[in-house]
C-alpha cells in the first residue's frame, strides 16, 4: 500500500471533535504504516470548529438482539433448572458457554451464572451490545457501577470517550462495532476481576465472539493482557496486530488504552490514535 502524500486528509466532524479533544488545533498526519487507506480519501476542508458529540447523539438505542427460535429450548430455563450449586461445586462454563446457540441464550445463561461467585453482589449481568458480525468488537475487562445498574458495557463517562474514540474512525455501537467485558459481572468496589473470575467467565467471551463474529478485536487495557494471556505491559503491546484464535478462525487484536485510563491521562490520546488507525486498516475499513 501507498500513502498519498500530497492529497490532504478528509476529516468528518466527529473526526475533528476527536482531534480537538487531542488538543490538536489542525489535523495530523499519523505515522505512514497505518494511515494508507485513510489518506488516498480526496481533499475537502472543514473547521475545527465543531460542537462536540453529546452523550444522546453517541450511544443511540441498540439493535434488539434476535428472539430465539420457537422451539428452541430456553437457556435460562436450562440453567436455572440445575440445582443451586454449593459454593464449593465446579461450574462447568466451558460446557454452558458450549450449549449456547446463540446470543439470547447465551446471555440467558450468563444471566443465570453462580459460577465465581460476582454474580452475589451485582444488580445484573452485562452481556455486550452492538451489531453482528461487526467490523470491531471492542473487549473490556468487566462492568463497573453504572454498567451494572444499566446492564450496558462501558456507560456514562467511560462510554462517552469509548464512543468518541470510535467516532474518530467513523464506527459506532449502533453501526459496525459489539462491545463487550471478559468478566460479565461487576466485581465489587469496581475491583480488578481475579484470576478465577476471569478464567470463569472467558469461555462466555470465547462463545459470544464465535457468534458474534468480528472481522477485528479492539482490547482496551488489563483485558488485553488477559485475552493474550501475558503479562507483559500495555506499552510492549501496542501498534503489533495480535491474533485471538476463536473455534478455528485467527481474529485480529488490536491493543489500546482503556477509555477510562483517558479521561484521567488525556496526553495518551496521541498514542490511541495510532491504535485506532491500526485497528481501522486491519478492519478493512
Ligand atoms: N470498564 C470496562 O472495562 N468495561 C465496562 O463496561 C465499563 C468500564
Amino acid at each position: 500500500m501507498t500513502t498519498q502524500q500530497t492529497n490532504a486528509p478528509q476529516y468528518s466532524a466527529l473526526q475533528l471533535a476527536w482531534l480537538q479533544e487531542l488538543g490538536i488545533e489542525k489535523p495530523w498526519l499519523p505515522s505512514e504504516q497505518v494511515t494508507s487507506k485513510i489518506l488516498s480519501v480526496p481533499v475537502s476542508v472543514a473547521t475545527v470548529d465543531v460542537p462536540v458529540p453529546t452523550v444522546e447523539a453517541m450511544v443511540a438505542p441498540i439493535r434488539p438482539i434476535a428472539p430465539r427460535p420457537s422451539g428452541a429450548p430456553s437457556a435460562r430455563a436450562a440453567a436455572s433448572a440445575a440445582p443451586t450449586p454449593a459454593p464449593e461445586v465446579q461450574i462447568d462454563t466451558q460446557a454452558l458457554a458450549n450449549a449456547a446457540s446463540d446470543m439470547a441464550a447465551l446471555a440467558d445463561i450468563i444471566s443465570a451464572c453462580q459460577a465465581c461467585g460476582l454474580c452475589r453482589e451485582r444488580q445484573q449481568a452485562v452481556t455486550g451490545e452492538g451489531v453482528m458480525q461487526p467490523a470491531i468488537m471492542v473487549v473490556g475487562e468487566a462492568p463497573g457501577d453504572y454498567e451494572d445498574r444499566q446492564g450496558r458495557p462501558f456507560v456514562d463517562r467511560p462510554g462517552l470517550m469509548l464512543d468518541n474514540m470510535l467516532s474518530a474512525i467513523q464506527s459506532s455501537r449502533t453501526q459496525n462495532v459489539y462491545v463487550s467485558n471478559i468478566v460479565k459481572c461487576r466485581p465489587p468496589g469496581n475491583r480488578n476481576p481475579k484470576p478465577p473470575e476471569l478464567a470463569a467467565c472467558k469461555p462466555y467471551l470465547m462463545r459470544q465472539i464465535e457468534l458474534v463474529r468480528p472481522f477485528s478485536i479492539l482490547a482496551v487495557g488489563r483485558a488485553a493482557q488477559a485475552l493474550l494471556e501475558t503479562d507483559e505491559p500495555l506499552e510492549k503491546l501496542r501498534q503489533v496486530t495480535h491474533s485471538l484464535v476463536v473455534a478455528g478462525q485467527k481474529i485480529p487484536l488490536i491493543v489500546t488504552s482503556h477509555p477510562v485510563r483517558l479521561l484521567n491521562h488525556p496526553a495518551e490520546k496521541a498514542a490511541v490514535w495510532q491504535d485506532l488507525l491500526l485497528v481501522k486498516t486491519v478492519s478493512g475499513l
